[in-house]
């Protein structure tokens, strides 16, 4: 998985830790995450079409100015306490993408885990043909097409389901193909 950084646990951002109760429960905070969501059916990866990190994350600002909580998060975390509450996001741990698209939306795909569970994944991962991690753009390179290609895809009228393909083959010019991980 490719959460290498330390973003995740160390989300102190503007004003101390995260207030992820309150950020899960936010009707506003949950409308702007939604709206940078690309679905694609219940078991396909949901890729961020927002700003994404440099470890390939999908990054928001979550809260408001006016209560005092307003700050940017990860995308898939926050996701993750929308879906699950934030008594489910033990502190330590991180959220795992058992895709391994970093920026990937879809609750089915997330896990939490330790740390270490993430830099096993990708000791046994990374090397693989064609796979998530094996992209030569790193993870950021990767998800900042994916989006583009799907922003790009949806102003033209083109087929986005296409343009993410080509997107995805771009970043493994071996042509080898993506292994089935599920
Ligand atoms: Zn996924």
């Amino acid at each position: 998985m490719t959460d290498q950084t330390t973003e995740q646990e160390t989300e102190m951002s503007e004003h101390g830790p995260v207030p992820w109760a309150e950020l899960a429960t936010d009707p506003a905070t949950i409308e702007r995450y939604q709206a940078k969501l690309h679905h694609r059916g219940p078991d396909a990866c949901a890729y961020w079409t927002g700003a994404i990190s440099s470890s390939g994350h999908g990054k928001l600002r979550a809260g408001s100015r006016s209560s005092g909580s307003s700050r940017v998060v990860t995308a898939h975390v926050l996701g993750y306490v929308i879906a699950h509450g934030s008594a489910a996001l033990s502190e330590g741990h991180v959220v795992r993408h058992v895709c391994d698209e970093s920026s990937c939306q879809q609750p089915a795909h997330w896990i939490a885990g330790e740390r270490v569970d993430n830099i096993r994944d990708y000791y046994a991962r990374a090397h693989r043909a064609g796979h998530a991690l094996g992209d030569v753009r790193g993870p950021d390179g990767r998800a900042v097409a994916i989006r583009d290609a799907i922003l790009a895809a949806q102003a033209t009228g083109a087929d986005v389901e296409a343009a993410i393909a080509v997107a995805i083959a771009a970043g493994n010019p071996s042509g080898s193909v993506q292994d089935t991980l599920f």
